[in-house]
C-alpha cells in the first residue's frame, strides 16, 4: 500500500478497518484530561471492559456461595483452567492438552527449566540470545549452580554482529552447530523485548532438532501479537505472560506448552502439587503424586480464579478478532509508524536523532518499533509523554512503541509520528 502521511490519510485507513470496532471494548486511559496515545501494551495491556463484570460473577459467586462455588458456581472454580484451553490452544497453535494457564511467567520458566535442562556429563549448555530479559538470564543462572555448574561455563549467548544490533538466522544455527555436543536446551524469547525482533522460530526448531537438542521459547513478547504454531514447529516447551499483548491486568496469569511429545514423559523431573495430580484421584489425598498426562501435569496450586476471570474477559476479544486479522492489521498499523518515522517526518537532522533498531522485514517483527535515540533521548521521552503520549523507555537510549491492533488506530500513529518530529 501506498502510504501518505497526513491526517486524512491516517483516518482513511481506520474508516476501512474491519477491527475498528474493537476498540470500543477497552478503557482509553487519559493524559491532560483526554485519551492518551497509548503505546504501551507491550508492557501492560489496556482493560477490556468487560472485565469488571466477570469479576463481578466470580465476587457474587464467592459472597453467596462459600466454598460451594467450587463445584455449583456460574464458572465452577475447581474446573477453572480447563476454560482456557481452547483459545490459548489457538493463541500458540498447539493442541488443547498441550497448554495450561497457571503461575507466573518467571515461575513457570523455572519449572519448565527443572524437566527441561537436564546437563549430562559435557551436554550441559544453555544457548541464548544476547540481551534476553533479566528475569529468564537469573532463571537459567540459578537453574545452572542447582546442578552444581558455573553459569559462566554453561551459558551460552549469540550475539550480534559488530555494527548491528538483531541477530541473524544464520548466525543463530551456526552456533548452535558449533556447540551441538554441548547444549542441553536452547532457549528463546521468541519475540526479543529490547529490539522487537521476531526470531525464525522453526529454523531454530529444525537445527535443535537435528541433534536432538531440547528448544524452549519464552512468549512474553510473541502470544497476543504474532501468528505462533508451537506444536506444527516442534518446540518441546514454552511460557509466556497474559498481563502484555494479552491484556489481562497486571500481574495476570501465566501459561505454558508442553509438546504433546513429552505427554505421557512421567520419568522427568518435576515440581508437583496436587493440581498436577490426576483429576480422578485429586480428591482422595492420597500420598503418591500421580501426575496428569500433558500441560496440566505441571499445574502445582489451585487456580487464582479472580485474575484467571479477567483473563477469561479478555480472551472472549481474541476469539472473537481472531489472531489472523489482528496480525494483518498489525502489519498495516507498524508499517504505517515506521513509513511515517522514516521518510515522511524526517527533519533534514533527523538521522542523527534517532533510528529505528527493529527490523524492516515485517515477517521479523511483531507490533513494536524499538526507536534509539542519539542525544537528548530521555528529554525527547519526557516532552512526548508530556504531550500525552505513554510509551516506555529502555536504558541506556531506547523509546519502545507497540501499536497493538486491537485497541491502537491509525490516527494515533500519524499523531505520534507528528509529536516526535514537533
Ligand atoms: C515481561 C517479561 C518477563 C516478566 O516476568 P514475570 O515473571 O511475569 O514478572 C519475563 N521474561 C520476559 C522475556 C518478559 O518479556
Amino acid at each position: 500500500m501506498k502510504f501518505e502521511n497526513s491526517l486524512a490519510f491516517a483516518r482513511s485507513l481506520d474508516k476501512q478497518d474491519s477491527l475498528k470496532d474493537y476498540r470500543k471494548l477497552f478503557h482509553i486511559p487519559k493524559a491532560n484530561g483526554k485519551e492518551a496515545i497509548y503505546l504501551c501494551g507491550n508492557s501492560l495491556g489496556l482493560q477490556p471492559k468487560s472485565v469488571g463484570q466477570h469479576l463481578k460473577v466470580e465476587l457474587e459467586d464467592w459472597k453467596n456461595l462459600g466454598v460451594e462455588g467450587h463445584l455449583h458456581g456460574k464458572n465452577p472454580w475447581l474446573y477453572y483452567h480447563h476454560f482456557f484451553s481452547k483459545s490459548i490452544s489457538k493463541l500458540v497453535g498447539a493442541k488443547e492438552n498441550e497448554v495450561v494457564v497457571m503461575n507466573q511467567l518467571t515461575v513457570n520458566l523455572n519449572l519448565m527449566l527443572i524437566s527441561f535442562y537436564r546437563p549430562i556429563g559435557k551436554r550441559n549448555k544453555i544457548l541464548i540470545q544476547a540481551n534476553e530479559f533479566p528475569s529468564d538470564y537469573y532463571a537459567f543462572e540459578q537453574q545452572v549452580k542447582l546442578h552444581g555448574l558455573n553459569p559462566k561455563d554453561c551459558i551460552v549467548e549469540v550475539l550480534p554482529r559488530k555494527g548491528e544490533v538483531t541477530l541473524r538466522t544464520e548466525d543463530i544455527v551456526a552456533k548452535i552447530e558449533e556447540h551441538r555436543d554441548e547444549l542441553a536446551l536452547v532457549m528463546f524469547s521468541a519475540v526479543n523485548y529490547y529490539t522487537g525482533q521476531f526470531f525464525e522460530i522453526k529454523k531454530i526448531a529444525d537445527a535443535c532438532c537435528k541433534h536432538k537438542i531440547i528448544f524452549g521459547v519464552d512468549l512474553a513478547h510473541a502470544i497476543g501479537n504474532v501468528e505462533l504454531k508451537l506444536h506444527e514447529w516442534n518446540i518441546d516447551f514454552a511460557t509466556w505472560c497474559s498481563y502484555k499483548y494479552l491484556n489481562s491486568g497486571p500481574g495476570g496469569v501465566s501459561g505454558v506448552f508442553v509438546n504433546n511429545y513429552h505427554a505421557k514423559n512421567f520419568s522427568l523431573p518435576r515440581l508437583a502439587g496436587w493440581w498436577g495430580n490426576d483429576e480422578k484421584t485429586r480428591f482422595k489425598m492420597l500420598k503418591h503424586f500421580v501426575p496428569q498426562a500433558g500441560a496440566a501435569g505441571w499445574q502445582i496450586s489451585n487456580a487464582p480464579v479472580l485474575s484467571m476471570a479477567a483473563h477469561k474477559a479478555s480472551l472472549e476479544i481474541f476469539d472473537k478478532a481472531g489472531m489472523r486479522a489482528l496480525r494483518k492489521k498489525s502489519e498495516l498499523l507498524t508499517g504505517y509508524l515506521e513509513f511515517l518515522l522514516k521518510s515522511e517526518v524526517r527533519s533534514p537532522r533527523s538521522e542523527e536523532n534517532f533510528k529505528i533498531i527493529t527490523p524492516e522485514n515485517s515477517k521479523h517483527r511483531g507490533c513494536q518499533l524499538s526507536i534509539q535515540t542519539k542525544k537528548n533521548g530521555k528529554k525527547l521521552f519526557e516532552k512526548i509523554t508530556k504531550a500525552g503520549v505513554i510509551a516506555d523507555w529502555r536504558e541506556p537510549d531506547v523509546i519502545r512503541v507497540a501499536p497493538v491492533p486491537l485497541y491502537n488506530i491509525f490516527e494515533e500513529v500519524w499523531k505520534f509520528a507528528n509529536l516526535l518530529r514537533d
